[in-house]
């Protein structure tokens, strides 16, 4: 990250070259302080201000903001996921591969991936479970582009429906292609784990929950009791670029990767989700 070098900070108050974390083996690597943002739709999702939401627009606005890290999740579709990356290449943002995967129960939940691939695969699985066509009129238009925000083509599935996956069976296929699974804006009344089912399900291997602007880490806590025992995170869950960045996640990693957020999901090894941060627009 040659962009945020050793000693400066975030904006955030956290040093970011500070920690010497020494490992048993003798050698030691230096943990910083990351911004992340890791909800962020394209114009493939139904809803977003079109022509809005291109892979520059949101890489220009996630560098702006100092974001070190997104995670690209449209609903119910991951065809914008490699676009996003690759605009990004030389910006120091790194972009994560995700979906928004609407479960049967009508539960929005992220998936984050390593690769590509593995987003894509998820996709294939998702879209077979995924039934209805878009009404333009009604939806407006889901549209793929290339990293070059040039038009490659309009989806035509329903992305805003639900799929005929419950929440369990959609953690699993998340996790069958080695992803991470967030419940999303878990505080919010629309979509919201605690919102649809009223508690999480014994068992449901969530990875993460989020939480979204509107609330914050303490009081997600409080007034859901079964968020003491996971990982939180704060993202915006921006349809709009002005959205991009006004709640974000700080992290303790080695460097803005799956592999590094995965540990610090986990708390492993220092790594760790700090908190979360909200900004005014
Ligand atoms: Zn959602
Ligand atoms: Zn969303």
């Amino acid at each position: 990250m040659g962009r945020f070098p050793a000693g400066s900070t975030t904006g955030d108050g956290f040093a970011i070259g500070a920690v010497n974390l020494k490992r048993k083996r003798g050698f030691q690597v230096d943990l910083r302080v990351y911004r992340l943002d890791l909800h962020i739709h394209t114009v493939l999702s139904p809803c977003t201000e079109i022509a809005d939401m291109t892979p520059k627009a949101i890489v220009r606005a996630a560098v702006e903001r100092g974001l070190h890290m997104i995670a690209i999740c449209d609903h119910n579709s991951a065809r914008n996921t490699a676009a996003t990356r690759r605009a990004a290449k030389g910006t120091g943002v790194s972009v994560l591969p995700g979906i928004e995967v609407t479960t049967s129960e009508e539960v929005h939940i992220v998936g984050l991936f390593p690769t590509d691939d593995a987003a894509e695969a998820v996709q294939e699985e998702i879209y077979a479970r995924l039934y209805g066509e878009n009404d333009e009129e009604v939806f407006g238009c889901q549209v793929v582009v290339n990293e070059y925000d040039e038009v490659e083509d309009l989806d035509k599935r329903l992305l805003i429906g639900a799929t005929t996956l419950s929440c369990e069976r959609v953690v699993d296929l998340i996790h069958r292609f080695n992803g991470l699974a967030v419940a999303a804006h878990v505080d919010r009344d629309g979509f919201g784990i605690f919102s649809q089912l009223g508690f999480i399900p014994e068992g449901l291997a969530l990875d993460a929950l989020e939480v979204s602007k509107r609330s914050d880490f303490r009081t997600v806590r409080s007034k859901y009791r079964q968020c003491l025992q996971y990982t939180l995170t704060a993202s915006s869950d921006a349809h709009y670029v002005h959205d991009i960045g006004v709640a974000y996640s700080l992290a303790r990693m080695a460097e803005p990767s799956f592999e590094e957020l995965e540990k610090a999901f986990k708390g492993v090894d220092g790594r760790a989700v700090l908190e979360g941060r909200t900004r005014k627009n």
